[in-house]
């Protein structure tokens, strides 16, 4: 892997970049699509590189549960299963053990749970995910398993969860290190410490001192104040090495990419674009726009018209409402097509004004339009999607 900083932006950290993973180049900062379950809902793979997507996310934990490595492995890696040629970043699934699985039980040797599916007993180790990812799904970058934690815990539990992720992080290195493939994919760690600042630092100096290819911010955008989120976000990215890629996991809306990016982010990823668009409810440069709302019913004009994405091409406002109102498949599959269009296009300007140097202008214009009074409605402290 080689990633490659090619400018800061003059009035903030927001840094435009260059990743190169084993399945191509990848220019940051870079919006990846959620596709837990080795599919990017509604998307298809054509679809995803009309896009210029050429990064998306798959879940060892779901992988794991169905269809079960020994599909993925038959099917020759995840790529193959998935008739994806493009990079793929899996998630371990640390965070749908603690937001899904039942009667899960955590201690140093690992994870033990009964699946949410069918309720078979599973147990997990650093070491077994780290497996599965590099070995069975032949991912590219490869997230280890970890401790997620949402706010109100105590201190101590916020010391322990942090500790323990550290712990299984360096597991997981060593079990990475180990493993003679040929395309091995890279292994990013990450920073845990909820919302204290000195385990963020504990953390991050943990995680550094491993010096691994990447490194991820956890627990943030977990249900927690804007302000918050703001304050973390900044202090995070800050505490983490330079010269490496920052992936912020689970943010998804206009305002918290945007913060992120500022604040010298190169990755995040969420569910809330494509399972708010199946939802009905697209982005547009004025603000969030419901669908099914009845003032679209004879709207002929697109969702967005300076959009290039299918459905603004060809179809209506009232077109789509009446395909949301009439429960036709197509409606999600246009309605996905377009966030996933809109997110790309506001990522690919915020990248241009970073090289130009003129983010923070950017920013203010792209926010004083779009209007999200209160950014703190994004949905990534659901679960993932199932
Ligand atoms: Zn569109």
């Amino acid at each position: 892997m080689a990633f490659t900083v090619t400018a800061v932006d003059r009035g903030s950290a927001a840094r435009a970049g260059s990743l190169s993973l084993n399945h191509g180049t990848v220019e940051t900062p870079c919006f990846m699509p959620v596709g837990t379950n080795a599919t990017v809902k509604a998307m298809s793979v054509g679809d995803l590189e009309d896009l210029g997507v050429r990064l998306i996310l798959g879940n060892a934990y779901h992988l794991l549960l169905r269809p079960g490595p020994d599909v993925i492995r038959a099917a020759g890696g995840l790529h193959r299963f998935m008739g994806w040629p493009h990079n793929l970043l899996t998630d371990s699934g640390g965070y749908q053990v603690f937001s899904l699985a039942r009667l899960r039980r955590v201690e140093e040797g690992g994870v033990s749970f009964r699946s949410h599916l069918d309720g078979s007993s599973r147990h997990l180790t650093p070491e077994d995910v780290i497996d599965l990812e590099a070995i069975v799904y032949g991912s590219d970058v490869l997230m280890p398993l970890d401790v997620c934690t949402a706010p109100g815990i105590t201190r101590g539990e916020a010391e322990e969860a942090l500790e323990l992720t550290t712990r299984w992080l360096a597991r997981s290195r060593d079990r990475w290190r180990s493993i003679e493939a040929p395309q091995k994919g890279d292994l990013f760690g990450i920073m845990q410490g909820n919302f204290h600042r000195d385990l963020r630092e504990r953390s991050a100096a943990g995680i550094a001192a491993l010096d691994l290819p990447g490194y991820a911010i956890g627990g943030l955008s977990v249900g927690e104040e804007f302000a918050v989120f703001r304050e973390f976000t900044h202090l995070s990215a800050g505490l983490l090495p330079a010269g490496k890629p920052r992936y912020l996991m689970g943010i998804g809306t206009p305002a918290y990419v945007l913060e992120a990016v500022e604040a010298g982010i190169d990755l995040f990823d969420c569910v809330f674009p494509t399972r708010t668009a199946r939802n009905a409810l697209v982005f547009t440069p004025d603000g969030p726009l419901n669908l099914r709302l009845e003032a679209n019913r004879e709207d002929f004009g697109p969702i967005d018209p300076s959009c290039r994405c299918t459905a603004c091409r060809a179809h209506s406002r009232a077109y789509l409402r009446h395909l949301f109102k009439a429960k036709e498949i197509l409606a999600a599959m246009l309605a996905t097509r377009h966030n996933l269009a809109f997110l790309a296009a506001m990522v690919s300007g915020a990248r241009s004004a970073i090289l130009e140097g003129r983010f923070t202008a950017f920013k203010r214009a792209f926010l004083s339009r779009y209007g999200e009074r209160q950014p703190g409605s994004q949905s990534g402290a659901e679960p993932a999607e199932i």
